[in-house]
């Protein structure tokens, strides 16, 4: 069983000319050279983006702020708010990474084989309109690939376990799965950073009450709550919920010392994620898309987590341990999936 890789030089034309953003190339080189040295290199097809696509844009955003991404980008380099850019190539290269998100998901139903989309711009934070859950920007975000996958899964009558782990909320693919009671979102994240959503309380829209699964974690919250989580609520919704696809926000930006974030997750955190995963991998189809990660995350949090994953790596062994949210989060497992 192979990772078909998603990996395009397009993504390099979506940069700021300054060099001063976050979510600049240097991310993707480093975390796709971390791959090469990795063992899990060995196991991974590498290809390039299929051709853009709207039919893809379309599935998770509004023709509208479609054309609005469009639009934009054809006036060149400039800020779109205050923390997100486009250049005249934004909208080539996040339609590009939408048509893979789409293919990997038809493919993967088909093959059983699971996609990694190395995608940027990013994703996660862009909502069916763009900005998203209240959120006053669209942190970097211009289409939001999990959000195509899911939702292409959902056409072809799957229910669908997205899984959302960057450190930041994934407040774009909740709002474009806000109402979708065969979508599972269960998204693990720092309390009281950008984007500001994802409490407890939010919990899916009318007729999916209890399929949008919040852990917010306080700063400096570390492997011990992440084994908590796993071990408490996203095992226990994998097994209730039997989903028949799996779309995975893989983010990296919780690794200890990210300069976007207060996380401390270590390795242990990534290889526990990928052992989670792993029964799925060549049984069930799955998108992995890769969102955030500004530091060693996207290097050791990357390869732990994809040779996890591929069962190329033994899990080490965590301690759990209750994160402030637990209690809320257990009433809410009770109430919508008789867990606990
Ligand atoms: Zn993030």
């Amino acid at each position: 069983m192979k990772l078909r890789v998603v990996y395009d030089e397009i993504h390099k034309l979506h940069a700021d000319p300054r060099g001063r953003h976050p979510a600049d190339p240097w991310r993707l080189e480093r975390a796709l050279s971390a791959m090469k040295s990795s063992p899990v290199w060995s196991s991974t097809v590498l290809l390039r983006a299929p051709p853009a696509s709207r039919e893809a844009l379309l599935l998770a955003h509004d023709e509208e702020y479609v054309s609005f991404v469009e639009e934009e980008s054809k006036g060149g380099f400039h800020y779109v708010d205050w923390d997100t850019y486009v250049t005249e190539h934004s909208f080539a290269a996040g339609a590009a990474f939408a048509a893979a998100a789409l293919r990997a998901a038809l493919s993967s139903l088909e093959s059983r084989e699971p996609w990694f989309i190395m995608p940027r711009p990013g994703g996660h934070h862009a909502g069916r309109k763009g900005w998203a859950m209240g959120a006053s920007t669209l942190g970097f975000c211009l289409f939001n690939y999990a959000g195509i996958a899911a939702k292409a899964f959902l056409r072809e009558g799957l229910k669908v376990l997205a899984l959302d782990f960057d450190a930041h909320h994934g407040n774009g693919t909740q709002d474009i799965l806000w109402e979708e009671p065969r979508a599972v979102h269960v998204d693990f994240h720092e309390e009281g950073i950008y984007p500001g959503s994802g409490d407890v309380s939010e919990k899916g829209g009318s007729g999916a009450e209890g399929t949008k699964v919040n852990v917010p974690l306080l700063p400096y919250s570390g492997d011990g709550e992440y084994y908590w989580a796993v071990e408490n609520v996203l095992k226990p919704l994998l097994e209730v919920f039997k989903p028949e696809a799996l779309v995975i926000s893989a983010g990296f930006d919780a690794f200890a010392g990210d300069p976007l974030t207060h996380l401390m997750a270590s390795e242990r955190t990534f290889e526990l994620l990928g052992h989670t995963l792993r029964p799925y991998v060549g049984s069930k189809p799955m998108v992995i898309v890769m969102e955030g990660g500004y530091g060693e995350g996207l290097t050791r949090g990357l390869t732990a987590f994809l040779e996890s994953l591929m069962g190329l790596r033994e899990a080490s062994e965590v301690k759990h341990k209750e994160p402030h949210s637990a209690r809320r989060i257990r009433e809410l497992l009770a109430r919508h999936w008789g867990v606990g």
